[in-house]
Formats: C-alpha cells, structure tokens, sequence
C-alpha cells in the first residue's frame, strides 16, 4: 500500500522528461496515473507497467479545450474521481523580444497558459464536487527571475504562478489546494540544446553544482501531493539548486 494507493492522478506532458518522472513517481506510490500527452505515451505506461504500478495512455493536445473535457470526462466516468491533477505539458519558443515571432509568442502562451485553464476548469468541478484534490502546476524560476530571450516563456510562467495563487483562493475551502513548482535547469529534452559553453556559465550561477534532474521534481510533487501537505496551498516551491533565492 502506497501513500497514493486507490488515488487517481493526471499528469500533462508525460511521454518524456519531467512528466515520465512525475507520473513514475506517483505510480510507484500506488497511484493510478492518466499519462496524457499530445504524442502517445506509450514508454511511460510501459515503464510503470513493467515495475508494477498502474497507468493509462491518453493522447491529449493541452490547446484543445474540447478535446480536454472529453478526456477529463473520460476519466471520471471510468474512475469515478480525480485526486490529483499535474499540469506539466509546456515548451518553450527562445527568442529575443525584438525577433520574436508573433506565432512564437501566442504558441508559448496556448500551450504553456491557456491549456493549464483548458485542463484544469473541468478538473476543478470534479474535485470541487467530491470536495478534495490536490493540482500542481510546473512553472518555472523564470516565471520569477525572468530571462533574456524567454519574454514569452516567462510570461507564460509567471502567468500560471498567478492563475496558481487566485485557484487556490477559490479552492481551498472545498478541500483543494493547489501549488507551483519553479524548476530551475533541469536534464531533460527541453534542456540538451544548450551547448558546453553555456552549460558551464549556467554552473557558475547554481547553489549546487549540477543540473537538476527530472526526478528532484517527481520528489516535490509527490509531496505537495502527499498527506503531509493538506495545508499547503497557493506557494511556489522553488526547485533550482539555488540558481533562484
Ligand atoms: P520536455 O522534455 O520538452 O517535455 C514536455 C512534454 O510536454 C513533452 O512530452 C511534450 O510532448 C509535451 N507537450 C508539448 N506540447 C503539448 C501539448 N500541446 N499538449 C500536451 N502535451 C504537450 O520538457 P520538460 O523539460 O520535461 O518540461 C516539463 C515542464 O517543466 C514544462 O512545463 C517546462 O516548462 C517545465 N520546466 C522545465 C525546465 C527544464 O529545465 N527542463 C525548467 C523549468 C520548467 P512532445 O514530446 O510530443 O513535444
């Protein structure tokens, strides 16, 4: 029996990288975990599987607000509830301000915002009718600090950590809470374009000396999801290796 067992959990983005992480991570706390993914999630699910724990594949583009409420619908008629929601699914369009392109800013911002709204209001009327849940959102340090050439990916993050704060207000009385996590550099796809050059300058600016890695993540959530955690709702937990104080 794990802290999560009998627990349903949908997790965004979890083909690869920190969502695989956070859904391994839940299902090895006995969670059942919704992978959802705009791309099929197959190796995650089959990972989870082979180590015994429980899992599902859903293909879900996070932009289609539709196809979101089919889905979340989906998953109550067949489980009956939702207790956990990881709104993780993001990318990032890297430009300076003055080069940007305007589909590079709006596709930042339907991927990285509007589909944390598109997931997360369905999900919200079913944890607020069977008055308990538990929805992290993954940010990021830069929706904090800000960063040169991320105009629109930290707008998208600052964004969510604000849409994080105002649900937990509406929330927490009906026994939901809701929470950020801001990453710092963390070793996934999203992270191995940077070059050595930059890798090394990013070092110089960290606390603790490497990169973080997916699973540091998998750890905070699982305990903003945890029991140990009923009453903390509307923070960010700032994930970095000191690269944000
Ligand atoms: P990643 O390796 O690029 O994984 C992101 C996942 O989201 C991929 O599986 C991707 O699917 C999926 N995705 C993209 N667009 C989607 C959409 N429209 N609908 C559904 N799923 C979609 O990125 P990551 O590094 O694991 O990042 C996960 C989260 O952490 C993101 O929100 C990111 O902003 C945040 N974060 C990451 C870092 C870091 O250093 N890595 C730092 C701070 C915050 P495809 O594979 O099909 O594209």
């Amino acid at each position: 029996m794990g802290q999560f067992s009998e627990q349903i959990a949908v997790v965004t983005g979890a083909s690869r990288g920190i969502g695989r992480a956070i859904s391994e991570k839940l299902a090895a706390g006995g969670a059942t975990v919704i992978c959802a993914d705009v791309m099929d999630c197959d190796e995650t699910v089959e990972a989870i599987t082979a180590a015994g724990g429980r899992a599902e594949g859903m293909v879900l583009n996070v932009t289609d607000g539709e196809a979101a409420e089919a889905v979340i619908r989906s998953i109550t008629e067949k489980h009956g509830r939702i207790d956990i929601l990881v709104n993780n699914a993001g990318i990032t369009r890297d430009q300076l301000l003055i080069r940007m392109k305007r589909e590079d800013w709006r596709s930042v911002l339907e991927i990285n915002l509007d589909g944390v709204f598109n997931v997360t209001q369905p999900v919200a009327k079913v944890m607020m009718r069977q008055r308990s849940g538990r929805v992290v959102n993954i940010a990021s340090v830069v929706g904090l600090m800000g960063n040169a050439g991320q105009s629109n990916y930290s707008a998208s993050k600052a964004g969510l950590i604000g849409m994080t704060k105002s649900l937990a207000r509406e929330m927490g009385s009906r026994g939901v809470t809701v929470n950020a996590i801001a990453p710092g550099f963390i070793r996934t796809p999203m992270t191995e374009k940077l070059n050595d050059d930059q890798r090394d300058a990013l070092l110089k600016n960290l606390a603790v000396q490497r990169l973080g890695e997916p699973e540091d993540i998998a750890e905070a959530v699982a305990f903003l999801v945890g029991p140990g955690a009923s009453y903390i709702t509307g923070i960010v937990v700032n994930v970095s290796g000191g690269l944000y104080m």
